[in-house]
């Protein structure tokens, strides 16, 4: 932190594991305050989608192609209410960050320290702008430690990978339970080791375990000590 950095924004942290509810929470949150909603797993999706479409979706941390594609990288964000819309080089990518493979390229290559460098400054400045509810697996630890409210989220696997499996079905797919809780425990063995910005309760987070929370409570809660 630099002699400049703000004490305070006026801003909502939330981290969690893979389907702990994260970006349902957080754009509802950021509705009832009227901030703006990022959820910074699209980023990661977007540059995943990116080095997909280079031909480096298998790549590895010190790949050249890894590197190529990053330089070449352009990511931007329309923040909304509802949530953002992602640009890759000025085309809209949003519809495309979402499916199972672009999920399992981000997490992978989310462990790599130039993908984290190369998304660092987009969110820290949104973030710094403040009236914005940010969700991530680092948000309040590295992002924006300096957030009015952190909250870390947990919630049991088998309840998250219930929840995953009903969005699943909802949008037409026919998965197993176990294998989304298979999923579900890698990411999470994924995101908690990593050696870089690994997901950790931030100093000062506030802990809420959403098992047997409805969204409705979960959301008043956050609401509530925002307040
Ligand atoms: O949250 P979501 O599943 O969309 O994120 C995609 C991947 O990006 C996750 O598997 C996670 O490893 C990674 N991610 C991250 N840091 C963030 C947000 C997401 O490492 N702040």
């Amino acid at each position: 932190m630099t002699a400049s950095s703000p004490a305070v924004v006026d801003a909502v942290a939330i981290d969690g594991p893979a389907s702990s509810g994260k970006s349902t929470l957080a754009r509802e949150v950021a509705k009832r305050l009227g901030f703006v909603f990022v959820d910074t797993g699209s980023l990661y999706r977007a540059v995943a989608l990116a080095l997909d479409r280079a031909g480096a979706g298998e790549a590895t941390s010190d790949d050249p192609s890894l590197h190529a594609a990053l330089s070449d990288l352009s990511v931007s964000l329309l923040p909304t209410h509802s949530g953002v819309r992602v640009s890759l080089s000025g085309l809209d990518v949003t519809p495309f960050l979402r499916e199972e493979r672009i999920g399992r390229i981000a997490s992978r290559v989310s462990a790599f320290p130039a993908v984290r460098k190369a998304l660092f400054d987009l969110q820290r400045n949104l973030a710094l702008a403040g009236r914005i509810v940010m969700d991530g697996r680092d948000i309040g630890s590295v992002i924006l430690p300096e957030a009015r409210l952190k909250i870390f989220l947990e919630a049991d696997p088998e309840v998250r990978a219930r929840r995953r499996l009903a969005d699943l079905e909802r949008s037409g797919l026919s998965v197993s339970y176990e294998t989304v809780l298979a999923d579900i425990l890698d990411r999470d063995t994924r995101d908690r080791t990593r050696a870089i910005s690994p997901l950790v309760m931030a100093p000062g987070a506030l802990l809420l375990d959403t098992s047997r929370m409805t969204v409705e409570e979960a959301v008043s809660w956050i609401v509530a000590r925002y307040r």
